[in-house]
């Protein structure tokens, strides 16, 4: 059963953290509730006040801009994420991996702000935007900060996010040329949480296909999703192989450092990540070469 709270739905983002900052540890931000009404529902969260950030407009949006590449408003729902033309033109492999988040009625609801800001290391969108090099906003009546998205998470279900603080915006830069990235995950039921999730990005230098730049990201593998930067540097500034990335899959399950629980073993999980790296890196690679 979930406890009594106050309800408060601001009309601003300036309205919101107003009473963020008002009620500071009593609060919780309430987005899609796709998350939290579960942990209200099991009693594991019970807030004395509820600040519905839902209809703040001003936070629902994909805009893209010649510097910044794309930037989405943390409101913006997974649904219109795996919609819009400007992610699947630009970002393909973002919508794609919206394609396979939840079910539809949860990607109509949810949110990306709320999915980042739950910090579940399964999450799928954190590898994808490691991946894909994406800074995170975040606002309180103290001003605005920024931060790389690897760094955003902290331990289980704990991320960067302040008392008082927002997350307000994604920030995705455009691409390096020649630059392909991918995303899959294992689960065992079709529209739930990742086993184990790989996204991988790779930048070839124009003329001899040389791997300029690559990022790894795992999720469902550790506390927080992580970058797998040993298994990073068996593939640059060489031209990868399938021995390469049958290497760096081979490194980066032993960077993981994954839990046994009801889904898969400790040891299960480290072999998906070493088959998942060199599966999703040579389909990076591919997308690269084509860029
Ligand atoms: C049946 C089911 C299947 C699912 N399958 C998947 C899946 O396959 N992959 C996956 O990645 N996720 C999955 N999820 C999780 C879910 O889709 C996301 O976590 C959800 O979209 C969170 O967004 P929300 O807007 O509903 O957040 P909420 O539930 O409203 O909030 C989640 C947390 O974030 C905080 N919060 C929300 N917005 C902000 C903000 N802007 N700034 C600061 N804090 C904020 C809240 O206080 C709360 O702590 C699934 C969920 C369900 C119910």
């Amino acid at each position: 059963m979930i406890r009594d709270f106050e309800y408060f739905a601001p009309k601003t983002l300036e309205e919101a953290l107003t009473l963020l900052d008002n009620y500071r540890d009593e609060c919780k931000v309430i987005a899609g509730g796709q998350s939290l009404l579960i942990l209200m529902r099991q009693g594991l969260v019970a807030p004395d006040y509820l600040i519905d950030i839902k209809g703040l407009s001003e936070l629902n949006y994909i805009k893209s801009g010649a510097k910044e590449g794309l930037r989405i408003g943390a409101l913006t729902t997974h649904r219109a994420i795996e919609k819009s033309p400007m992610i699947q033109d630009g970002f393909s492999v973002f919508a794609e991996m919206e394609q396979r988040l939840a079910s539809i009625q949860t990607r109509n609801w949810g949110t990306i702000g709320g999915n980042l800001s739950h910090g579940d290391p399964a999450g799928d969108p954190a590898p994808v935007l490691i991946a894909l090099n994406a800074t995170l906003k975040m606002a309180s009546l103290k001003g605005e900060r920024t931060m790389a998205v690897e760094d955003f998470a902290l331990d289980y279900f704990e991320t960067a996010l302040e008392p008082g603080e927002l997350l307000t915006e994604i920030q995705l830069p455009v691409a390096p040329p020649h630059t392909g990235t991918a995303y899959t995950k294992f689960n065992v039921i079709e529209s739930d949480l990742a086993t184990v999730g790989v996204a991988v990005s790779i930048t070839l230098s124009s003329g001899d296909g040389i791997c300029d730049d690559v990022r790894i990201a795992l999720g469902a593998s550790a506390p927080t999703p992580m970058r797998a930067k040993q298994a990073e540097e068996v593939l640059r500034g060489k031209k990868i192989t399938n021995n390469l990335l049958k290497e760096a899959g081979q490194i980066a399950s032993t960077e993981a450092e994954p839990i046994s629980d009801i889904y898969a073993s400790e040891e299960y999980r480290r072999e998906l990540v070493k088959v998942l790296v060199k599966r999703v890196g040579k389909e990076a690679l591919a997308r690269a070469k084509q860029a």
